[in-house]
């Protein structure tokens, strides 16, 4: 990708304390780029670590090490009202609709908010900002006056997209925004995003457990195991190029319960190990079918293979050059 690089993560490590005087390793050494005007997708099971990630993105958590870049400035360093000036430029769009917003608040009050926190806008003016932040995510303009309780989980989402958008920011982050939806919900909520993306040039940080999905609307799509990226690729080689056996294995899962109902269902075996407990080596050794004894040893370097494509796997060792 040659375009121009909005973020990036170095070398991102957050270890929180856990019982016993043992630590917990949710990131480990992540290392991404996000390109302005484009979805950097972040897939991987439950557990791996994506939304630690993208809190210290949004600076709800300080890594424990490493440094976060924004128009060449380390943010995760910002504090007070240089913290402040930052937040309306990367925004967040959740998962649970049902707890996000505060039910006594209206859909007026919930899009607003934001802009009469940071001042740009006069209560007088509320209303008529409320309305043209409903237009842009194709909500009737007579929603304004609704409580969340009274609305589908589809359109609380584009509330919480409405109010995402509402202090024009260059980054939105999407924690799972879509997975509690059903898939044609989901996918319209997808069409928004790639509207607004292509009207507005916002990027977008998309995490989504769905491999299928997450390609269809990300430029990069990056693959986390256990705190650690595994695989990035570009969006549109997933389904022909992945090959890290992980990425591979989330396919076969993933893949064809969502899109080719032919093919049979090859689910991964046997669970990921604790993430207190994460193996010496490859931290997918013991559920990948083609671990060698290195594997058990070294813990692969994610290597750059082809353009915009990096996997960390003992397979690709010697075909690549070394990544940071
Ligand atoms: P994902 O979003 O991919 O499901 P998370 O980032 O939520 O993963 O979690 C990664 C790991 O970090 C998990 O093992 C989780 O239990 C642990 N974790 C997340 N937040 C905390 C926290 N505040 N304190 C302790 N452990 C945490
Ligand atoms: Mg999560």
């Amino acid at each position: 990708m040659s375009d121009k690089i909005l973020l990036t993560a170095e070398h991102i490590t957050k270890e929180f304390p856990a019982s016993q005087g043992r630590t917990l390793t949710a990131c480990n050494d992540i290392n991404l780029n996000l390109y302005q005007g484009k979805t950097l997708g972040i897939v991987g099971e439950s557990g791996s670590g994506k939304s630690t990630f993208v809190k210290m993105i949004v600076n709800i958590l300080k890594p424990t090490q490493g440094r976060i870049l924004y128009e060449g400035q380390d943010i995760t360093k910002l504090k007070g009202e240089k913290l402040r000036q930052l937040r309306p430029k990367i925004q967040m769009v959740f998962q649970d609709t049902g707890t996000a917003f505060h039910p006594k608040m209206k859909v007026v009050d919930i899009v607003t908010e934001p802009l009469l926190n940071f001042g740009r806008i006069r209560r007088s003016e509320k209303a008529e900002k409320a309305r043209e932040l409903l237009r842009m995510v194709e909500l009737p303009e007579s929603y304004a006056d609704r409580y969340p309780h009274s609305m589908s989980g589809g359109q609380r989402q584009r509330v919480g997209i409405a109010r995402a958008l509402a202090l024009e920011p260059e980054i939105i982050v999407c924690d799972e925004a879509t997975s509690a939806l059903d898939v044609s919900v989901q996918d319209r909520i997808i069409e928004l995003l790639v509207r607004l993306q292509r009207e507005k040039g916002i990027s977008f940080i998309f995490i989504c457990h769905d491999v299928a999905l997450v390609q269809s609307l990300a430029h990069q799509v990056a693959v986390m195991y256990l705190g650690n990226v595994v695989e990035v690729l570009p969006g549109n080689e997933v389904r022909t190029n992945a090959q890290h056996p992980y990425t591979k294995a989330l396919l076969g899962a993933i893949f064809s319960t969502r899109m080719d109902f032919t093919k049979e269902i090859k689910s991964i075996e046997s669970e990921a190990p604790s993430p207190l407990d994460v193996p010496e080596g490859c931290p997918f050794q013991n559920r990948c079918g083609q671990c060698m004894e290195i594997c058990r040893q070294q813990r692969p370097q994610l290597m750059k293979i082809a353009e915009g494509h990096q996997v960390a796997c003992h397979l690709f060792h010697g075909s690549g050059e070394i990544c940071l």
